[in-house]
């Protein structure tokens, strides 16, 4: 027990002493805000105040919450819940469910919501572009995670300054008719999930007291980032307790623009009275050097609200001056990152101690293909990705077939011969697409290996049944590799060395936000949140034309302005990095490496259409390029990552 406390400064260890009741951490990126919860959780757990199965920690991400339960697990806690709000929510509401709506368990809308919002958007009469479809649908998830209902949204979206995906009253009537086409089909997004689970304990006494005398502990993560919608659930498991630990940092508040607020997190403290508020300044994650960078990010920062303005005071020793570079194209930028990675291995740093951090998700493939090139195994973050590659897929169907035959329960054995049929080779591939299928496989080894570790008689149907909890909470198993990762799938998370990538104009500031204080600010919390991901290296990059060749039209991120040292080479534009390419043969549809022969003969992959005409391809092909800013294509088609999906 001493040891849960002897890690800790006074301040974190005044958090984790504190009683049971409200507590509120305020405090900067790297400053030990998930340490000390985890740590108070132990505490408390350890102190037998509360047993493991009454808490529920909360956090935003998938990663984020498997973290937790790591440093739980490490820390000797089995038992406690860490989830996100929507994971948390789905299995109450799996539970509840009979008695709250009785009748077949409704599934997840999951990939086909753009579909939905497509016929939605068809009856209103309004484009269905893949673009205009996906803002529709932003602009929906937006309204239900800030409790506006349809016909409140015109009034909501003028005060929330929103810039509309149509006229008001269009936006209206896609909500109304979105909701209701996806209530006949018997559908659950994941707005649904945590909005059903508020109802069923706001208007069920027998199943709010049977939850609140389950759960009686609770922790939220980055609670600067808390939506109403959130709130609400929240309070719904709260009723009118107040055994609630919140921790964040309003400087990281990054999804305001799907409605989130650092207000509950600010006002903590007036709510609750009687709360004990700790306020942290160490940084125990990065050298001076990142930390100096961080708080130059953020001392630029205009409109902080009051009791966000915290000085970071680095506390690890010396390490490299952060690196600036600029490239004269992207897959110059590319190459150079992949060679500094590779610099980085040989060194012997740990690939899972590496990110490549950028701000759109399309942004990954350039950096893909350079490390593929390399060798270099790596693995994009984004739950999503994982549960639909096709490997995965494979073995999905693979599992749920020999799960039927009952074969003999050593659960990771059975995993591993089961995979092994659809290409679990005994040696790891030498690099490229073939490693990360592998990879992917192995993941799922592992995880039969951890269920098996942690859950008493694991069999396979219970480690199907895992994995369909996992794909439809959207929670990949932990692959090895470079992460790539968006800045906002970053967030909480830390690397060795941390590459921000793309620090263009328009990218970082994002292009929409341009001439929306509130959303550039925005933009620079999301950078601020990227350069404290790094405990030593750091390197931002930017490339001042997309392809080779192309028009050096670019300028760097205006953030940059003051942040690069006057005599830094970064003033002058850095050289190409000679690095050893080869082509590698490429679906020309999506762009994904080709292995196999009959996918390189056909030059397309498994997953994408055949039908395509030469004129879409076409438009396809200048998209990827870069020749064009949009991509065009007729309304039965929507481009979703890199898959194309007929509507
Ligand atoms: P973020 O705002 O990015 O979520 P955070 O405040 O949650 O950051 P943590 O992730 O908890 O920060 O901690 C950052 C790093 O510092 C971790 O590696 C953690 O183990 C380490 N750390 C935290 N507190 C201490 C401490 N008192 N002594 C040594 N290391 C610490
Ligand atoms: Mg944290």
């Amino acid at each position: 027990m001493d040891g849960l406390l002897e890690g800790l400064d006074p301040e974190q260890r005044a958090a984790v002493e504190a009683p049971r009741g409200p507590v509120c951490v305020l405090a900067g990126a790297g400053t030990g805000k998930t340490r000390t919860i985890t740590h108070r959780i132990a505490y408390l757990v350890q102190r037998g105040h509360v047993a493991a199965g009454q808490v529920l920690a909360v956090t935003f991400t998938a990663r984020a919450a498997g973290e937790m339960r790591t440093r739980l697990r490490a820390l000797g806690v089995a038992g406690a819940q860490a989830r996100t709000f929507h994971a948390a929510s789905l299995r109450q509401l799996r539970y509840f469910w009979p008695r709250v709506v009785g009748g077949p368990q409704w599934d997840l809308i999951d990939r086909n919501k753009l579909r939905f919002v497509a016929q939605a958007a068809n009856r209103v009469g309004l484009s269905t572009e893949s673009d205009s479809l996906r803002d529709l649908a932003s602009e929906i998830e937006w309204a239900k995670a800030s409790l506006v209902a349809p016909d409140e949204y015109p009034v909501a979206a003028g005060r929330a300054h929103r810039d509309t995906p149509a006229p008001a009253e269009q936006v209206v009537r896609v909500y109304q008719t979105y909701e209701q086409l996806k209530n006949e089909a018997q559908l659950l997004d994941f707005d649904d999930l945590l909005l059903h689970t508020a109802a069923a304990l706001e208007e069920h006494t027998d199943v709010a007291e049977e939850f609140r005398d389950r759960y009686r502990c609770f922790v939220v993560d980055e609670y600067q980032d808390v939506t109403p919608l959130q709130q609400r659930v929240l309070d719904a498991w709260l009723g009118t307790r107040d055994d609630l630990t919140v921790v964040g940092d309003a400087n990281q508040t990054i999804y305001s623009f799907a409605g989130a607020s650092p207000r509950p997190l600010l006002d903590f403290p007036r709510r609750f009275p009687h709360a004990a508020v700790v306020r942290l300044e160490r940084d125990y994650r990065s050298t001076p050097q990142v930390v100096a960078l961080a708080n130059d990010v953020i001392r630029w920062a205009r409109g902080r609200p009051a009791g966000s303005r915290l000085r970071l005071i680095g506390q690890r020793p010396d390490g490299p001056a952060p690196r600036f570079t600029e490239f004269d194209d992207e897959s110059a930028e590319a190459a150079a990152v992949a060679g500094r990675v590779r610099a980085l291995l040989d060194e012997g740093v740990a690939a899972s101690e590496i990110a490549i951090l950028y701000r759109v998700n399309a942004q990954s493939e350039v950096f893909e293909q350079a490390l593929t090139e390399l060798g270099i195994p790596y693995q994009v973050r984004g739950g999503e990705r994982f549960f639909h590659r096709a490997e995965v897929r494979k073995a999905m169907v693979a599992l749920r077939s020999a799960a039927a035959q009952q074969l003999p329960g050593e659960l990771p054995k059975v995993v591993r011969e089961v995979l092994t049929g659809v290409g679990l080779t005994d040696e790891p591939p030498a690099g490229g697409a073939a490693r990360e299928r592998w990879e992917s496989l192995l993941a799922l080894v592992e995880l039969a290996e951890e269920l098996a570790a942690t859950v008493e008689g694991a069999d396979l149907p219970k480690f199907v049944t895992e994995l369909d909890m996992r794909a439809e909470a959207q929670h990949p198993p932990t692959v090895e590799g470079v992460t790539l990762a968006s800045l906002h799938a970053a967030k909480g998370l830390e690397w060795d060395a941390v590459f921000l990538v793309g620090l263009v104009e328009g990218t970082v500031p994002i292009l929409h936000a341009d001439g929306d204080e509130a959303a550039i600010e925005e933009e620079r919390r999301l950078l601020y949140v990227g350069v404290t991901r790094a405990r030593e290296h750091l390197w931002l990059s930017w490339a001042l034309a997309r392809a080779a060749g192309g028009r050096r039209y670019r300028r760097r991120s205006r953030f940059l302005y003051g942040l690069i040292p006057d005599d830094h080479p970064a003033s002058r534009t850095a050289k190409r990095e000679p690095v050893q390419r080869r082509p590698k043969p490429l679906c020309r549809i999506c762009g994904a490496a080709l292995v196999d022969a009959r996918a390189v003969k056909l030059s397309r992959c498994a997953d994408c259409p055949s039908d395509l005409d030469e004129e879409l391809l076409d438009r396809l092909r200048a998209w990827r390029a870069g020749r064009a800013r949009e991509l065009k294509v007729p309304a039965y088609v929507v481009f979703t990552d890199s898959t194309l999906v007929a509507i």
